[in-house]
């Protein structure tokens, strides 16, 4: 059955014994992640957001780490695709909204303000509308502004879904900032964006690693950036890498960007350090 439904929808496959070691070995793995799940076992690591004018970190984006004893190192991609299947990604999106809004708390407490914390939330977690509860309930919780809250969606929940059009409301109501993750890489659909009350997109990395070398690449990215300030977004272009990469982004009037260039995600202490070493001249 999991051989059929990897290949996609209406698919077959026959039965050979190595099949069964194969589930048998996915079966452990959705074992372990859901007692990681359940014991909080996941960690969170921060990647800064930066004003690419000023250099100052505007925001961080948290992003969730499994290192199990025996399996090492799991991808996010791939367990968090895992907590979806087993129907888990809300209980981990609960405790991710829990512990970064500590997080934000606790910097705000060192003296960092003004600071964004972005979390992703998967697509159909969106579509429940027991997500808007959570949210309120967890801003109450940590005392984390709701301004200072973003919600990370992928262009796939862009649909005019009923059920999507009632969630963006709801926490736009509430006052949640709410982000376009990954844009231009999906099923953008300028239409709904019209119907949505969204606060930036985040422009796809796919973009930025093609824009040096291919002009058309280039075109897009600078007709999405332009574009969205015109609608009265903000923009911030993910993935970048490269000094010349942030000098063409500089000449699009590009505002905040993310990407190694600056820093990798990293753990909540060395943010701090960071953030201190952004108010030292010099020093950013
Ligand atoms: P994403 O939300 O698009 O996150 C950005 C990914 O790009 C992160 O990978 C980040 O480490 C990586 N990245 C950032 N800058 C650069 C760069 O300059 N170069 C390159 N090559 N990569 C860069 P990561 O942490 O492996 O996460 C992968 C994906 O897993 C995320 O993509 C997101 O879709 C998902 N994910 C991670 N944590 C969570 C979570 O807590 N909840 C949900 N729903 N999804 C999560
Ligand atoms: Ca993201
Ligand atoms: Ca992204």
């Amino acid at each position: 059955l999991y051989a059929a439904k990897d290949r996609g929808r209406n698919q077959y496959a026959f039965f050979k014994p190595e099949l069964t070691l194969k589930v048998e070995q996915r079966f452990q793995v959705e074992q372990y992640l859901r007692e990681a799940i359940e014991k909080q076992q996941l960690t969170l690591v921060y990647q800064p957001q930066i004003n690419v004018s000023t250099g100052e970190i505007v925001g961080v984006e948290a992003l969730s780490r499994w290192h199990h004893p025996i399996l090492g190192d799991v991808s996010p991609v791939e367990f968090i695709a895992t907590a979806e299947r087993i129907g888990m990604i809300k209980q981990l999106t609960e405790w991710v909204l829990i512990t970064a809004c500590r997080q934000a708390i606790l910097w705000k407490k060192q003296g960092f303000h003004n600071l964004r914390m972005a979390v992703n939330i998967s697509p159909n977690h969106f579509l429940d509308e027991a997500i808007v509860p959570l949210v309120i309930r967890t801003v109450d919780e940590t005392g984390i502004s709701p301004l200072e809250l973003e919600l990370e969606v992928t262009e796939s929940v862009v649909q005019t879904d009923q059920r999507n059009i009632s969630v963006f409301k709801a926490l736009k109501d509430f006052g949640i900032h709410l982000a376009i993750d990954d844009f231009g890489s999906g099923y953008s659909s300028f239409a709904s964006l019209k119907h949505l009350e969204i606060d930036s997109l985040k422009i796809d990395k796919y973009f930025v690693d093609d824009m040096i070398a291919d002009s058309s690449a280039l075109l897009l990215i600078s007709s999405m950036i332009e574009m969205g300030h015109k609608l009265g977004y903000e923009i911030i272009v993910e993935g970048v890498e490269t000094s010349e990469q942030l000098k063409t982004l500089k000449s699009l009037d590009c505002i905040n960007a993310q990407g190694y260039l600056f820093s990798k995600p990293v753990n909540a202490s060395e943010i701090s350090t960071l953030l201190e070493c952004g108010r030292l001249t010099g020093c950013a």
